[in-house]
């Protein structure tokens, strides 16, 4: 996927060409139906960018996004129409999200009226209370009548997730869904969904920069740098045996309960690369501790180690032959 960069008044002066970026390059990876996948990474690693290709708020320039075997990536708007109501996604900001001008139930109404789900306006009004007490705002009737400024942060993402699920969706993109809660209500949410997950039969795709947070709700981790996935792997591997020095130095950072844990502090060097200038070679090459010279001028692709996915020369046997 390419986005175009936004261009400075000294840029079009100069007449600058329009410039692009590969936020996302060449990833291929997997849901599996019934399962939580974590897609983790710093900003910038492209994480959000394939959230919105899932659910078609961006078009990819190239490439195949396939829901249940049919590639969904050349539909049209209309076409998409019956396809959003069985991929939803749920964003970061509730506030944002949520018209301030609309009353909780007309919000979660809303989708419904779109799609045409209800024979009359009552049976609409029937099916939004019963969601908005699946997500606790209860009683409903006390949430139904107020606006969004009338709700915590926490109530706000409810009703944002009584929103995604009230067209009864199958696969739901969280895109740092909990990430601007406070840690005890963001607790609260995360139990939220891996209830309504479970009562809905649903698959999560959970984006998030916070490793720490995938403890409590991933089956499977995916990890990515700067628009490349690096590793995936189930959550026990990832957390205990991470093989790529990005995902090592991402683990070290989370924070660890137990004072006396040794746990191996791997810090990488220096601040994310920009986009635009993509290094070469393996991209994670100029922060990483066991970079030599093969590192920075073959790319490593995503190949079995041990049973999970890696993107790393450390495990070629031409590393060991490279110059440091
Ligand atoms: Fe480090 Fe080389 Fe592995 Fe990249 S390929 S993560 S630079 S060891």
């Amino acid at each position: 996927k390419y986005f175009p960069l936004k261009r400075t008044v000294g840029e079009v002066l100069t007449r600058t060409p329009p410039k692009y970026v590969r936020a996302v390059d060449e990833i291929n990876f997997e849901v599996k139906k019934g399962e939580t996948l974590g897609l983790v990474g710093e900003s910038g690693s492209g994480k959000t960018t394939t959230g919105r290709l899932i659910t078609r708020l961006e078009d990819p320039t190239e490439g195949k996004i396939l829901f249940k075997e049919k590639d969904i990536s050349t539909l049209t708007k209309k076409e998409l129409k019956h396809i959003r109501k069985e991929i939803q996604i749920i964003f970061q900001d509730p506030l944002a999200a949520l018209n301030p001008h609309m009353r909780i139930g007309e919000a979660v109404m809303h989708p419904l009226e779109i799609h045409n789900i209800g024979k009359d306006h009552s049976e609409r009004q029937k099916l939004v209370m019963e969601m908005l007490e699946r997500v606790q705002l209860s009683p409903a009737s006390e949430y139904y009548y107020r606006y969004p400024r009338d709700l915590s942060g926490g109530q706000r993402q409810r009703v944002v997730i009584a929103r995604a699920l009230i067209l009864k969706p199958t696969f739901v993109v969280a895109d740092e869904a909990v990430a601007m809660l406070d840690v005890s209500v963001r607790s609260q949410l995360l139990q939220l969904m891996i209830n309504l997950k479970n009562d809905f039969d649903l698959t999560y795709l959970f984006i998030t920069h916070d490793l720490a947070t995938t403890k409590y709700i991933c089956d499977r981790i995916a990890v990515m740098y700067l628009g490349k996935i690096i590793e995936v792997g189930n959550f026990e591997q990832i957390y205990t045996k991470p093989k790529h020095p990005y995902t090592q130095a991402l683990i070290s950072a989370v924070p660890e309960p137990d004072p006396k844990s040794k746990k191996r502090r791997i810090i990488p060097q220096g601040e994310v690369p920009s986009a635009v200038n993509i290094p070469t070679g393996c991209r994670f090459h100029p922060r990483c501790p066991y970079a030599k010279e093969i590192c920075k001028i073959k790319e490593p692709i995503l190949k079995n180690v041990e049973n999970q996915e890696v993107a790393c020369h450390l495990y070629d046997s031409e590393y060991e032959k490279s110059a440091v």
